[in-house]
């Protein structure tokens, strides 16, 4: 069955967001999900955000439907605590170093 998200994989804006994820994960001394099909869907899922609100608002913590007033953009306030916890943040986007 096709996800969701699908469609936005590939496209431009999905492409920027990649990038902009990856940049992240650099910057912050963390990597991503060796798991391809996940990064798909949180960074489908993200981008499809912004797409239709304009920001990056995390798909794992959003209300349903998105509330702006609400929810928190990528990267979150609670990241770093929870990778430092968990060894990955909420969504299993970013991972800790080994
Ligand atoms: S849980 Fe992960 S993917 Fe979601 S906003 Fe926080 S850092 Fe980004």
């Amino acid at each position: 069955m096709a996800n969701k998200w699908d469609a936005i994989v590939g496209t431009p804006e999905y492409n920027e967001n990649l990038a902009r994820i990856r940049k992240i994960a650099g910057q912050q001394g963390h990597l991503l999900n060796p798991d391809e099909e996940r990064i798909r869907k949180v960074v489908g899922l993200m981008t499809m955000n912004n797409n239709e609100f304009g920001k990056y608002y995390c798909p794992c913590k959003q209300n349903h439907p998105l509330d702006p007033a609400k929810d928190v953009l990528c990267p979150c306030p609670g990241m770093e605590e929870e990778i430092a916890k968990d060894g990955h943040c909420f969504c299993k986007l970013f991972y800790q170093k080994k």
